[in-house]
């Protein structure tokens, strides 16, 4: 039976096309360390890292190269962040439809008396401005929220959320987990001070690499998480503070630096809009579709206003982790159930108790595959006698 991936905010597969390659290419035919030796090899992946942050601050208009810092993904870049920036005393302000890799890290800061309000969003996933305004006091020090929700896809408002945190002097950090190489992001404009990504979801990456990047005013307020052998100031006893190499103890993942080189180079060329708008057709085919057989079904927005390619759907009364598996066991359709590593969004959207079946759809599904997956849910709606 053929497998159609629908698990994309997860991971999405496949990947651009040339990223294996390049990764093979470094393993098998270049091979040593950056910033190590002082030999000629050493400068092609060099080339290829500077190249790739250069590409990073392309895609989210950021000028800073050397201020584009590579982790394993976004989670250990939200825990350097967090844990780097916060100290006792201090207030953060998150949305209700955080994932774990802002939560936990933040649940931890606690016991450093760190204080953390949530701004509750409304059963569409959506944020009040206002909310966030009340929430603010003299010891806020930053504002951290997705982009867009891992569960129901909603998007939250970057931009307007960035102007007030400008207007009122707090650090503003987002998780772009879900939205980069899907929504246009740009770093001046949302006046986002801190950008956490990961590789492998919209960006079309290896596993493995991601980063964030981080304009040079909140550098100096931030510890490293790491430390250790950079290839730089070896006669130094202590870290030296310079960019990126500050975050960057330790040999990076080189061959996930050269898959993400060309997954950035793919999802450039394709331009983010053309991929928002294919992914989004899809979605749109599948929604109408669903609310054909039940709207009810439909976790949050029912629309295709302020939201991204993921679409939850409760079936209630029966376990949607049931359904997860009788969808690849009768009909090769891969999804996620439960849920989703965000269970605060899931008390926010009222699915706490049953979780949700996520569908998150990208570049490469195909409207047919949309038919198919309809299908299937139709025969499992009437099989289930709903
Ligand atoms: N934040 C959000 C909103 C996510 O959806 C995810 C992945 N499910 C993460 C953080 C964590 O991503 P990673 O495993 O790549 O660190």
């Amino acid at each position: 039976m053929k497998k159609i991936y629908c698990d994309n905010a997860a991971t999405s597969y496949p990947k651009a096309p040339l990223v294996g390659e390049a990764m093979l290419s470094y393993i098998n035919s270049i091979g040593c360390n950056v910033n190590r030796g002082s030999y000629s090899t050493e400068y092609q992946p060099e080339n290829i890292v500077y190249e790739t942050r250069e590409l990073l601050c392309k895609l989210f208009n950021f000028d800073k190269p050397e201020n584009t810092v590579f982790t394993q993904n976004v989670t250990t870049s939200l825990n350097t962040v967090l844990k780097g920036l916060l100290k006792p005393g201090d207030n953060v302000i998150v949305s209700s439809m955080e994932h774990n890799a802002v939560m936990r890290p933040l649940a931890r800061l606690q016991d450093n008396h760190v204080t953390v309000t949530t701004v509750n969003c409304n059963l569409l996933g959506e944020i009040e401005l206002n909310d966030i305004e009340k929430a603010m006091t003299d010891n806020t020090k930053a504002v951290v929220v997705t982009h867009v929700s891992n569960v129901c896809g909603t998007i939250l408002p970057v931009r307007e959320i960035g102007a007030l945190c400008k207007k009122h002097n707090k650090i503003f950090i987002v998780d772009a987990a879900q939205s980069a190489g899907i929504l246009d992001i740009d770093m001046e404009k949302d006046n986002i001070d801190i950008l956490c990504f990961t590789g492998h979801k919209g960006l079309l990456g290896p596993q493995g690499i991601g980063g964030f990047l981080i304009k040079d005013s909140i550098v100096s307020q931030i510890k490293p998480f790491i430390e250790g052998e950079t290839g730089s100031d070896s006669e130094l006893e202590v870290q030296s503070n310079y960019m990126p190499d500050k975050f960057e103890s330790g040999t990076l993942n080189i061959p996930g630096i050269f898959g993400l080189n060309e997954s950035l180079k793919y999802v450039t060329n394709l331009g983010i809009k053309n991929i928002y708008e294919e992914e989004m057709s899809l979605t749109k085919k599948f929604l109408e579709e669903v609310k054909n057989i039940d709207e009810s079904l439909i976790v949050g927005k029912k629309d295709l206003i302020n939201r991204s390619p993921i679409v939850s759907l409760n079936f209630k009364n029966i376990d949607n982790g049931l359904i997860c598996y009788n969808l690849e066991r009768e009909y090769g359709i891969l999804t996620r159930s439960g849920l989703q590593s965000a269970p605060i969004a899931h008390k926010t959207l009222d699915t706490f108790s049953n979780g949700t079946l996520r569908f998150s759809f990208g570049f490469f599904n195909t409207i047919d595959e949309i038919d198919h997956i309809i299908n299937s849910l139709y025969m499992i709606y009437i099989k289930q006698g709903l």
